[in-house]
């Protein structure tokens, strides 16, 4: 369903971002890699989504989402290798938890940055090349933490709720383009970035990682199992599919019920 089409995915050398490029590339589409890693672990995602492209490997932007300008010259990259840009995937993120009067000034910085004004530098970049060519689908991977909050999260929830703002704006000024800004919303999702949560909350609380996953990671995720990489990448897949162009500035849940206590 994506014969033709071309896309850029921050922070899709791991997760979620990993799981999305995987769907878009079987779909059809020319998929640009971003994120860190390890070099092994970054040539390993190219050749895996390069494979599915039927080339040896998928193009790659090393940019920093925390810096601006690297996120913008990303953007150019994409629509120098492809031609074009059709799908815009705001994905790269990082996690810092702390008690606010704790939080380091740098970690709160880097998260607002990466986590948020990233998807702003990205989107005003990519935006006119959409609006040009009438076509355009803008996906911003939220949080359940950008429609509610949790304590010791603060840059995060922020950041989050800011992402939603941000897609929400963004979708009233292109509501009359065949260009759309969606958020996805995912409660806690089986990656890197939430497992790395479970082994302190086990040694905070004295109990196993089991326990600390059900009782105190998943509290508030009442069908108490992590959201599979799998399941946010089939709603990704979703939105820039046929069909999908009334869906503009929505904050789509994946989160076992979450939002609905
Ligand atoms: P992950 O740690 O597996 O992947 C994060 C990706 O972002 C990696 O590719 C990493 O290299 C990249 N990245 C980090 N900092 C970067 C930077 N400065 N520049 C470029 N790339 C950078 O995490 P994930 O769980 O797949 O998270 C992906 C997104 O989903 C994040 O925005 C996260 O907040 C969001 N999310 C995750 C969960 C969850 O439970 N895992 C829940 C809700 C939302």
């Amino acid at each position: 369903i994506l014969e033709g089409q071309s896309a850029l995915i921050t922070g899709s050398t791991s997760g979620i971002g990993l799981g999305i490029a995987r769907l878009y590339a079987e779909a059809g589409a020319k998929v640009m890699l971003n994120g860190f890693g390890k070099p092994e672990d970054i040539a390993a995602a190219r050749a895996e989504i390069g494979r599915l492209m039927g080339v040896a490997e998928a193009p790659y932007s090393a940019a920093d989402m925390s810096k601006p300008a690297e996120v913008r010259g990303m953007v150019a990259a994409a629509e120098a290798a492809f031609g074009k840009l059709d799908i815009l995937v705001n994905n790269a993120g990082i996690q810092f938890v702390s008690p606010v009067q704790d939080f380091p000034a740098e970690k709160w910085d880097a998260i607002i940055a990466i986590n948020m004004s990233s998807n702003f530098h990205a989107i005003a970049a990519a935006l006119p090349g959409m609006l040009a060519r009438n076509y355009g689908r803008i996906i911003n991977v939220a949080s359940a933490h950008g429609l509610v909050a949790s304590p010791y999260k603060t840059a995060y929830v922020a950041a989050k709720h800011g992402v939603v703002g941000l897609t929400k704006s963004v979708a009233l000024e292109i509501a009359q383009a065949d260009v759309t800004c969606n958020a996805i919303c995912p409660g806690f999702v089986r990656t890197p970035l939430a497992e790395a949560q479970v082994p302190p909350l086990a040694a905070k609380f004295g109990v196993s990682e089991e326990v600390a996953l059900k009782d105190h990671l998943l509290a508030k995720q009442p069908s108490k199992r992590w959201i599979e990489v799998d399941e946010v990448a089939r709603m990704a897949l979703w939105l820039v599919g046929p069909g999908s162009g009334g869906v503009n500035g929505s904050a789509l849940s994946i989160d076992g019920g979450w939002l609905a206590a």
